[in-house]
Parts: C-alpha cells; structure tokens; sequence
C-alpha cells in the first residue's frame, strides 16, 4: 500500500526581490535534500515592473540547470496577466493588482497540476510557504484546505520587532510613529538590549498598515521558517518561542547562494585573479545591496572616494549608478570617472578595484577580503558570517538600520560608520521624504581604519571568526539548523489532512 506521506508536495510561493527569492529557492533545496519523500514547487513571478537583470539572470539559470539540480524541485514561470494592471497608476495598486492577477494563476496551477494531476505519480498537496511579503496568498492555501507556512526572509529579532509593533498597535492601541527619535530607547523582546527609536525601520511607522497586515497573517501560520541560525540570535528565538501568540519558528539557516549566477562568471574571474594577488584580509569590499536604494548621489561618492584615498586601504567597490527613472533597479555608469573624483581611478589603480554587480559570495569568500562596507541586508549580512569578514555598518532602509544594530551592539561584530542613515524616511507631517544628511569623508575613513585594523586586539575580527564557526556548524549533521529542518518536516507530515 502507498505510504499516506510518500509524495507530498509543497508550493513555494517566493517575493520577486533578489534577497527573498535566493534565500527561498535555498529552503526549497535543502528541505529537498534532507527529505526523499517530498516534492517541491517554486511558483516565479518574474516582474516585468521591475526589470531587473540580475534576478531574471538568476531565474533564467536555475531553470536551465532545473534537471540537473533535483528532479523533484519544479520552478515554474507564472503567466502574467497585463490586462489586470490596466487602469492603475500609482505603484502601489500596479502592485496589488499584480499580485491578485498572480494569485488568480497560483490557484489555476494548482488545480490544473496537483488536484486533477491525474494519473503517474500521486501528488498531495501539503501546504504552502509563502514568502512574508506575499502573505496574501494565503488566501488560496485557505481554498485548498492546506496550512501555509512562511518564509521570513529576515532575522528573527525583526520578525519579533514586526509582530511586537503589529501587536502594540491591535493590542494597545499604540502606533510606532508616535515614539520620538528623543525618547528613551525601547524594550523591544527579541532585542536583548534597548533599541534606539531612531532605527525603527519604517515599515512599522507606515500607519497605513501594509506591513502590519502581513505580522497578522503570520501569527495565523502553522509556522515560520527564519533565515537564522540559532547560536546567532538564540535571545530572539528564545523571546519567540515564549509567545504562545507566535507560530513556532523554524531557524534553518544560514541559507545562502555561494555559487553566483553564471552569467556573470567571466567578469569575476578577473577580479579573483587581482584579489589573488593582494594580501590576505588586506581588502576592504564596498557593496550596499542589490536594488536602486542602495546607491548614492555624487557627493556621497566622492566623500567614500576621499575616505578611501585616505585610509590607503586596498579595496573592492560595487558602485552603481541612480536610476533616473525612479526604478527598483540601478544601473551602471558607461565610466565610473563620470562620478568620482578628478585622477582617483588611476591613482588608486594599484590598490583598488572599482566594479559593477558580481556575485558578492564569491568575493567575501576570497581570503584577501578582510572588511565589508555593507547596507546591512539580511542575506549580506548572513554572507558575511559565513565567511567571517567582520562588517562596518552603513544602512539604508527597511531592516537594515535594526540588522547594523544587531551586529555592533549584540553581536559584536561590527563597528559603525552610520547607523542611523536612513533613505526611506518622510517628514510625519508633510509626508515628503527626508534626504539624508552626507556622511563625511573623515567618518567613513574611521569605520574603514578600524575595521580593516589587523591588531590582535581588533575584537569584531576575532567575533566575526567566532560566529563564521556557529555558522557552519548549524548545518552540519546534529546541528541546530540541520535538526529544525527535521522538525519542520514532522509539523509538515503533522499537518497532513
Ligand atoms: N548581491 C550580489 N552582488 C551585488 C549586490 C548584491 O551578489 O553587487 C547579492 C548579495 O550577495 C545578496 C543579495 O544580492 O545575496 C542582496 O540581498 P540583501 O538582503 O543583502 O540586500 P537587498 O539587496 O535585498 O537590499
């Protein structure tokens, strides 16, 4: 007789956004790897909305190489419905129209390819894990008559600081945007220490409840898969493991994309062939994320240009140009002399690397890179403990300014250049955005000369080597992150109608 938990299936349903879709595609293989019996498909919304070269490279390859992966992942492109947007202007209702037209073909692949799969090999649909963004699409778990489960594409302290805000607002009636920057800091649970009001992400000060609807639909998941490992923020997951309010959450990371996309191949190789050449932990590597917000105006470059002139430090820059266009996605300057100071390539030819994108785990992962200048993104974050390269903090929006927090004040594994640079804050009264102020020349050459400090007593190095350690050893067989993939599996199989 047919085992009743042979071939079962779950339905991936990721965000459009390089940081979440990696990270889910990586949960999706490592549950693959550790359970024979399960079947796993990835539904794709490619975004036309936001054409970003990068992440359709990504997509494009991880279908090319689809057979050879794991015959049991599926990734299938969901259609897109153009009609559906007719007749919406602003981002925001492109967007929602999106994904409801995207909803629509979620449900239509899962009738069509699960329920009515007819003959061949029975597959039973087991649930959903749906990415935090994408909470909605719970909507058609619901119709199925099947949990979902989520896909927290961030830490686990702001996964607590998401539903903490989410419940002072339903619970108390309190709304995040009336702390003021000059209050005490505040006790946020997953934060074992007080937490600047000034780095609240501005997710939870938006009063239009966007995001806070997504923290209302967690709670209502069978469970959270988190991108951390335990050892990492073992306060955090302790604080959500006590709140019986809170779904059980499953830290199964760190999950990460350490080969790179192909496409980009040839052009990292001669970058590898420099950093061979320089001395070990000698490279100080700049990069501020993957999508157009981590880029900065003229005079800001030039003031990072100066800092490292003057540091004299050898160093790796990703620097990308605004988009003109008010796009999600930067592009590239046709010569990068357009932007920086009169003479700095060539003098600082010897020393420094000025590129565009390349894959940043393969650069982390070269010896020769000692710091990272970093926007503090979860997954570069995570990128960099695997790697043990020790991170000067300089974010830009949503979590980053909580995750810098985290790895200078926690964690210990970082100094600061700007931990309260913000790009997405408005005035609370005129609702304009705020421009921020520039950060010097001489504050960012401080964070860089302490951060690349070779000394023995340079402790964010050795913390940095200490965590690159819990890290790994998650992963490994009897390992804190190895054993919650075995426990999200029996919630799974639990779960089974
Ligand atoms: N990334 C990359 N090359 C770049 C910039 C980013 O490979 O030049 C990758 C980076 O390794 C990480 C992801 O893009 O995996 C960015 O995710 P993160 O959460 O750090 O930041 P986001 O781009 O979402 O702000």
């Amino acid at each position: 007789m047919e085992d009743a938990n042979n071939n079962i299936e779950l339905v991936f349903v990721p965000a459009p956004a390089m940081g979440h879709f990696v990270s889910a595609v990586g949960t999706a293989k490592l549950l693959l790897q550790r359970q024979p019996q399960l079947s796993v498909t990835v539904l794709i919304m490619k975004v036309h909305l936001i054409p970003d070269a990068r992440i359709n490279a990504y997509i494009d390859s991880l279908i090319a190489d689809e057979k050879d992966i794991n015959p049991r992942l599926k990734l299938i492109l969901l259609p897109v419905d153009l009609d559906a947007l007719k007749g919406h202007s602003d981002k925001a209702s492109i967007f929602k129209a999106f994904f409801d037209s995207q909803k629509a073909k979620v449900r239509d692949y899962c009738v069509n390819e699960i329920q009515n799969s007819g003959s061949g090999r029975r597959r039973r649909l087991a649930g959903f894990v749906v990415d935090m963004l994408c909470s909605s699409f719970m909507d058609v778990a619901e119709e199925f008559g099947v949990p979902t489960y989520v896909f927290y594409a961030l830490g686990a302290a702001m996964l607590g600081l998401h539903l903490h805000f989410q419940s002072l607002k339903d619970d108390r009636g309190i709304l995040a945007s009336e702390f003021k920057d000059s209050d005490p800091d505040l006790n946020i649970p997953t934060y074992f220490k007080p937490f600047p009001v000034k780095l609240l992400p501005s997710f939870v000060l938006d009063t239009t409840d966007g995001v806070l609807d997504h923290a209302r639909r967690i709670r209502q998941a069978k469970g959270v898969i988190v991108n951390t490992f335990f050892d990492l923020e073992s306060h955090a997951l302790e604080s959500l493991s006590k709140d019986n309010t809170v779904p059980l959450v499953y830290p199964v990371g760190p999950i990460l994309n350490l080969n790179g996309i192909a496409k980009y191949r040839e052009s990292e190789e001669q970058i590898l062939r420099w950093l061979d050449d320089q001395p070990a932990s000698s490279v100080v590597y700049l990069c501020f994320g993957s999508a157009a917000v981590g880029v900065f105006q003229e005079p800001q470059v030039k003031e990072i240009a100066y800092a490292l002139e003057r540091s004299g430090q050898r160093f790796l820059w990703v620097l990308r140009k605004p988009s003109s266009s008010g796009s999600l996605v930067p592009t590239g300057y046709s010569n990068h002399d357009e932007v920086l100071p009169e003479g700095f390539l060539e003098r600082t030819k010897s020393i420094g690397k000025v590129i565009e994108w390349a894959s940043q785990s393969v650069f982390l992962a070269h010896p020769a890179v000692g710091g990272f200048v970093s926007h503090c993104g979860w997954n570069s974050v995570l990128e960099s403990i695997w790697f043990g390269v020790p991170i000067a903090t300089w974010p830009m929006m949503v979590d980053q300014q909580g995750n810098a927090f985290q790895l200078v004040r926690e964690i210990g594994m970082a100094v600061d250049i700007k931990m309260d640079y913000k790009t997405d804050s408005r005035d609370p009264k005129t609702n304009i955005p705020i421009v921020p102020k520039i950060v010097s020349a001489k504050e960012i050459e401080i964070g860089i000369t302490s951060l690349m400090d070779n000394s023995t007593t340079n402790f964010v190095r050795t913390k940095a080597k200490e965590v690159k350690e819990m890290s790994r050893n998650a992963l490994e067989e009897g390992g804190s992150s190895f054993n919650f993939v075995e426990s999200f599996f029996k919630n799974v199989i639990t779960n089974l109608k």
